[in-house]
């Protein structure tokens, strides 16, 4: 766990109240029903926008830094993340879990992953036709193009490409484990965890 070097962007400090703008339970039954395993309220305290977290994207363990525009260094800074996010007042977490025969299975961490991104992009459509403005983060990368334009022309999609929350520098089982949603589900699963910030 790296140290604390954090951005604080809670709208309006950290003693925020949310008021109760959004019905968390129907929230929680739409994304249920686009296929995620399991969703819940995302407590606005865990927005904190880590610079290490962003470290970890730089050791491009994904094969991913620099080769896409969602990503660092393409995406942004740190600090114009936590701005961009700072505008909104409610946050929806969202897993998809799978089972894995074994800990070797990576078939099921693969199509876990994949119906995972389906219902994450699913989910951003239907909440697209009700709120203007949605902030959604993925649990990797833009993957909407086969392959990605940058750096060679500009994003194909701007309106529906979207960010991993490790690209905000969220550090996302903390996020999970202040909201109350288990991060991990058990053995021999594989849980992953996006989000959807509404103003
Ligand atoms: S929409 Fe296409 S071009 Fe834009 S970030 Fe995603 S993969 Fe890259």
């Amino acid at each position: 766990m790296p140290a604390m070097r954090a951005i604080d962007a809670r709208p309006n400090g950290p003693h925020t109240i949310t008021m109760a703008k959004y019905d968390t339970t129907e929230l929680i039954r739409e994304a249920l029903d686009a296929g995620f395993s399991q969703a819940g309220e995302l407590n606005l305290e865990a927005l904190v926008f880590m610079p290490e977290v962003r470290d970890m994207c730089r050791a491009d363990r994904c094969n991913q830094y620099g080769r896409n525009w969602r990503c660092p260094p393409a995406c942004g800074s740190i600090e114009d993340a936590a701005e961009r996010a700072a505008k909104y007042s409610y946050g929806l977490l969202v897993q998809t879990i799978g089972t894995m025969e074994d800990d070797f299975d990576y078939q099921a961490m693969l199509d876990t992953g994949e119906q995972h991104k389906r219902n994450f992009v699913d989910l951003i459509g239907a909440l697209k036709t009700r709120y203007d403005d949605i902030l959604p983060m993925g649990a990797g990368t833009c993957s909407i193009c086969t392959a990605c334009a940058y750096p060679d022309a500009p994003c194909r999609f701007p309106e529906k490409s979207y960010s991993s929350m490790e690209a905000y520098g969220l550090w996302v089982s903390r996020v999970c484990e202040i909201s109350g949603i288990p991060y991990n589900n058990g053995k021999r699963t594989i849980t992953y965890t996006s989000c959807y910030l509404l103003k």
